[in-house]
Order: C-alpha cells, then sequence, then structure tokens
C-alpha cells in the first residue's frame, strides 16, 4: 500500500463552522509571499504551520476571511483578465 502523502493545514476559524474551501499549499505560499511581512504574518499566525518545501504535497483549508486577506479568490482571476486585455 502506498503511503498518502497529501496532507492538510487549517486556519483557526475551522473550529467555528466558518464557510471556506482547500487551497493548493503552493497557492497559500505563493499568496502569502505577495503580502507585506505585516499582513503575512498576521495570516500565518492564524494558520497551522508547515515546511515550505512541502507545500506541494499539501492543501491549506482557509475560511472566506483568510482566504480574502490572502486575496486568493480576485488575484487569478483579474490577472488573467488583465493579460488577455494586452494580447
Ligand atoms: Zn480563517
Amino acid at each position: 500500500m502506498k503511503k498518502q502523502f497529501l496532507r492538510e493545514r487549517e486556519c483557526i476559524h475551522r473550529d467555528e463552522d466558518a464557510p471556506g474551501e482547500f487551497f493548493n499549499g503552493v497557492f497559500y505560499v505563493q499568496a502569502l509571499g505577495r503580502l507585506k511581512i505585516d499582513a503575512a504574518m498576521s495570516v500565518a499566525n492564524k494558520v497551522s504551520p508547515f515546511f515550505w518545501v512541502d507545500a506541494p504535497h499539501i492543501m491549506v483549508w482557509l475560511c472566506n476571511d483568510c482566504a480574502a486577506e490572502l486575496h486568493l479568490d480576485d488575484a487569478p482571476l483579474s490577472f488573467v483578465k488583465s493579460s488577455r486585455r494586452q494580447a
């Protein structure tokens, strides 16, 4: 039997039944990197930590508020839109 390497992390609001969803660990790390250090620390303090090299194997559950703090909702879409406009 193969071992299951996919691991899950979550923000502290999951215990409060807040609405949210899973994000790829790589997106989470990239989103953190786009924030200012203060904002990044604020979000990182709410999510169980993991080694960034493990990010490809990790799914991070974020409530809607934490996802918004990371701009995970709008960043990819607006990027696609603006790159299409230039073409
Ligand atoms: Zn949260």
